[in-house]
């Protein structure tokens, strides 16, 4: 995941159309960015950037404070898997709980080796039919053993529908990936157990995916030194695209979701507008029709720099779950802990991604 470090109200993003150049090109890892309308706007925007970094409890994020650890032991209150089609978002935070506890999950290290045995017990233990696919990021920091994950669960059409995240996290030392790596995984995990133990078939096959190498490789204790780009970044994303795109399977992909930084409390994931629109209009309603407007909200942003866009630039619809106002607080930083990851958040895009896939199966029928 690639951003603009200062954050930007959500106010100023809906108005602003985008950074200045000077701006972007003094930050190089850059992900979510806004378009230019004018000169006022954008000095409006940045005077609005300083205002805000000087409170860092500002009104987007009023829940999202320092962490202590006995926030952690003590999770908020869940919805009841009655309540979120039989998700389970305490089991979901769990799976988080887990990973943060390994500590940092950089590509290659004994931390993300660990992370990838968690992922693979877990799947197996529920029955997920699963592979690994091995392949090397070439990176600045040279060739690095990087591995995808898939629980492939059939359908008993040819199409295809995949539910994505990356599990692995920025390279800094400390850094344990709460909601940067974590949400999503303990998220796609608890889908599995759901999705994996249905007796009826869906019509179409359902990939839970496990990215590794979303992040770019580099020494983030300096974030200068980082060059966010295309070639370094979203290695397991592009490895996976490819490979589809060699054996034909990529064709029959009816859409790819992903799930990135899901976990605050206070929620808001807003419209991206690189995703594509039909889907991106499917999962709204979908969330509509369950409650959630408060979370899927009708803002719109641009991610850039993500995995979701692997799979667009090769012609496959997809969409990118992301609550982007977490740049401005704890963001690659130490700070992404355990108690920014609220299982209720975790439910609750579990519950629309559960209910997605008959809309996604109506629509392809
Ligand atoms: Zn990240």
């Amino acid at each position: 995941m690639r951003g603009v470090p200062p954050p930007f109200p959500s106010i100023v993003v809906s108005m602003v159309q985008t950074l200045t150049d000077s701006r972007q090109s003094a930050q190089p890892m850059r992900r979510f960015k806004v378009r230019k309308i004018g000169i006022i706007i954008a000095s409006f925007a940045f005077l609005c950037t300083v205002a805000c970094n000087t409170q860092p409890s500002n009104v987007s994020h009023p829940t999202v404070n320092a962490s202590t650890p006995t926030q952690a032991a003590n999770p908020p209150a869940v919805l009841p898997p009655t309540a979120t089609g039989g998700f389970d978002g305490a089991q979901a935070f769990e799976h988080v709980r887990k990973l943060v506890e390994i500590g940092p999950r950089p590509p290659g290290s004994d931390g993300i080796h660990r992370a990838q045995t968690y992922i693979i017990s877990q799947l197996k233990g529920i029955g997920c039919p699963i592979e690994e696919h091995d392949f090397h990021g070439s990176t600045p920091l040279g060739d690095i053993a990087m591995k995808n994950i898939i629980a492939k669960i059939p359908g008993t059409g040819s199409g295809i529908v995949l539910y994505t995240t990356h599990y692995d996290t920025v390279r800094l030392p400390n850094f344990v990936g709460a909601d940067d790596g974590g949400s999503g995984t303990g998220t796609m995990l608890e889908l599995a157990r759901i999705f994996c133990a249905r007796k009826t078939k869906s019509t179409l096959n359902t990939w839970i995916v496990f990215f590794d190498g979303e992040e770019a490789q580099g020494e983030w204790t300096d974030r200068s030194s980082v060059q966010w780009s295309d070639a370094d970044s979203t290695f397991g994303s592009r490895e996976m695209a490819a490979s589809m795109a060699l054996s034909g399977d990529l064709k029959r992909v009816k859409a790819m979701i992903l799930a990135d930084m899901i976990g605050p409390s206070d929620l808001k994931i807003k419209r991206d507008k690189n995703s594509t629109p039909w889907l991106t209009d499917l999962i709204w309603a979908t969330a509509n029709q369950l409650g959630y407007a408060n979370v899927f909200v009708n803002e719109s942003t641009i991610v850039s720099g993500d995995d979701h866009l692997s799979f667009i630039r090769r012609g496959v619809p997809a969409c990118d779950l992301i609550d982007d106002e977490v740049q401005s607080t704890y963001w690659h930083t130490p700070q992404d802990t355990l108690e920014k990851v609220d299982p209720r958040s975790l439910a609750i895009v579990g519950h629309v991604f559960i209910e997605t896939l008959p809309a996604l199966e109506k629509k392809f029928r």
